[in-house]
């Protein structure tokens, strides 16, 4: 026989949470993500009603979910997608189709950004530079700032991302192996304004599974990439993520009570710990934008100098 929905105790069950242990079915599977991404919301205090959100979209199911999610969880709230066009070949082509028909299902603004069209050069071209091996890391930095750039630019008052549980449980992890307590410190779900020029960044998604993600964005059929990045092929990141994936498989809730214990014990206690050695925030000598480097140029611009001839 059928498993029932624990939920609603009437449909068959289509999903099982293991961390949870839960069946359930596709609508109440649906309700319950929306409601937890509520909860994180709410708990961290990630929003007001005056807010104007700038939501950072990829064309990948934790993007596209998010935007779904804020769109109707909070309708009367200024929302808007923006999208970065790395100028990798085929792929931000085909991620750019899927935003553009993600923004027209929402009704919201989209706004895209050519890395291109702006700044003269495509993602690829790092492949020369010494950063070559480690574009990945080049890229995170150039759509960080970027994404702030053009939120601060334009009024913005909250830039939020997909990241979700298993992005952040993976991250700490490798903040532990290499014993980096700032970069700690500046991870958090709710990145208030610490600087002029610094968009808060909230992150409402730091609840969902990736699996969680991906089976939100298929039941709700948004448009989300079917293609891979070149760049991303065997990626680290991906083999620390099967790795905690496996870690996983023994103890279910093992990526949640990492993430709970880290937000709730280990950092609040870190913050005191370290409250006397407060991060400086400078501004970069050559674009003017915050930076945690002292009399230097910021990691962006250190970044595209190697562009240049
Ligand atoms: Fe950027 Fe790497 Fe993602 Fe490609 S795979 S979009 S290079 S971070
Ligand atoms: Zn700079």
């Amino acid at each position: 026989m059928a498993v029932k929905c624990k939920r609603c105790k009437t449909n068959n069950a289509e999903v099982y949470l293991a961390h949870s242990n839960l069946n359930l079915c596709p609508s109440c599977f649906l309700l319950l993500t929306e409601r937890k991404v509520k909860h994180t919301i709410d708990a961290y205090k990630m929003l007001s009603k005056d807010d104007r959100i700038g939501v950072a979209v990829s064309g990948g199911k934790d993007s596209s979910s998010l935007a779904y999610i804020l769109n109707s969880l909070f309708e009367k709230i200024d929302v808007a997608l923006i999208y970065i066009d790395l100028g990798v070949p085929e792929y931000s082509q085909h991620c750019l189709e899927k935003v553009e028909t993600l923004a027209k299902m929402l009704d919201r603004e989209l706004i895209v950004y050519s890395l291109e069209r702006e700044m003269g050069f495509k993602i690829g071209d790092f492949k020369q530079t010494i950063y070559g091996r480690k574009i990945c890391s080049a890229c995170g930095t150039i759509k960080r700032y970027l994404f702030n750039k053009i939120a601060y630019d334009l009024g913005l008052t909250k830039i939020a991302t997909g990241h979700n549980l298993d992005d952040t449980v993976e991250t700490l992890f490798n903040f532990y192996l290499e014993g980096n307590v700032e970069a700690m410190l500046r991870l958090k779900p709710y990145l208030p304004r610490t600087h002029p020029k610094f968009v808060p960044k909230i992150k409402p998604l730091i609840g969902l599974t990736d699996f969680e993600c991906l089976l939100y964005a298929e039941y709700r059929g948004l448009p989300t990439r079917t293609i891979e990045c070149q760049f991303s092929r065997g990626s680290r990141m991906q083999r620390r993520k099967e790795l905690l994936n496996m870690i996983a498989e023994k103890i279910p809730n093992f990526k949640h009570s990492l993430m709970n214990s880290h937000f709730k014990r280990i950092l609040p206690n870190l913050e005191i710990a370290l409250s006397k050695h407060e991060i400086k925030i400078y501004e970069c000598p050559s674009c003017g934008m915050p930076t945690s480097l002292e009399g230097m140029p910021c990691h962006f611009c250190k970044l595209t100098k190697t562009l240049r001839p």
